[in-house]
């Protein structure tokens, strides 16, 4: 028979909790959890108010290249990779401890929340499988994100380039320059 130790299943609801409360899905929440799905969504309904969103998570890798996006999820995969290699946090904890690090960012610097909690957790998948990894840019040295088919020498990141439409106000162009 199986053991059901209520400390395990009590550390089972409050990692879901937490997540939930972080925004995640329901399919996130599912390959994070020993919790049955009907206990999932019992739990999202509780939290949330509403029934857990259907459809298919956002997947394609592309979304991580483009101007914005690419800022906040480079900034966002820096944290993590500094937690799991600096201290003993691993796997599904850090990626809770280093998003919530990229919020306190955000809103500290008033920054627009770009990354949702599914993004960040889809983009350490794409980390894992090598589909995509980070790089030097020339100019600021710091660490961005890149597919990992292409060529990487010579790379500049999108804020020593800020493309004509992103820097349009000077506001945007300041808050950009917050994220180095
Ligand atoms: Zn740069």
């Amino acid at each position: 028979m199986r053991n059901k130790s209520i400390l395990t299943e009590a550390k089972q609801i409050h990692l879901a909790t937490e997540l939930i409360q972080l925004g995640a899905r329901l399919q996130v929440l599912e390959m994070n959890s020993n919790l049955s799905r009907e206990r999932l969504v019992k739990l999202y309904k509780e939290i949330r108010g509403v029934s857990p969103p259907k459809g298919m998570l956002p997947y394609s890798e592309d979304w991580f290249m483009s101007w914005q996006p690419n800022m906040h999820s480079s900034l966002f995969i820096n944290i993590f990779n500094y937690i799991t290699v600096n201290s003993e946090i691993k796997e599904i904890d850090a990626l809770i401890k280093s998003y919530k690090l990229y919020l306190e960012h955000i809103q500290v610097n008033s920054l627009q929340q770009v990354l949702s909690l599914t993004r960040a957790w889809t983009l350490v998948r794409f980390m894992k499988s090598e589909v995509l990894c980070l790089t030097k840019c020339v100019k600021c040295r710091g660490d961005f994100l890149v597919h990992s088919l292409e060529i990487h020498s010579n790379h500049v990141c999108g804020l020593c380039n800020i493309p004509s439409r992103a820097g349009k106000t000077k506001k945007s162009a300041a808050a950009s320059s917050k994220l180095h």
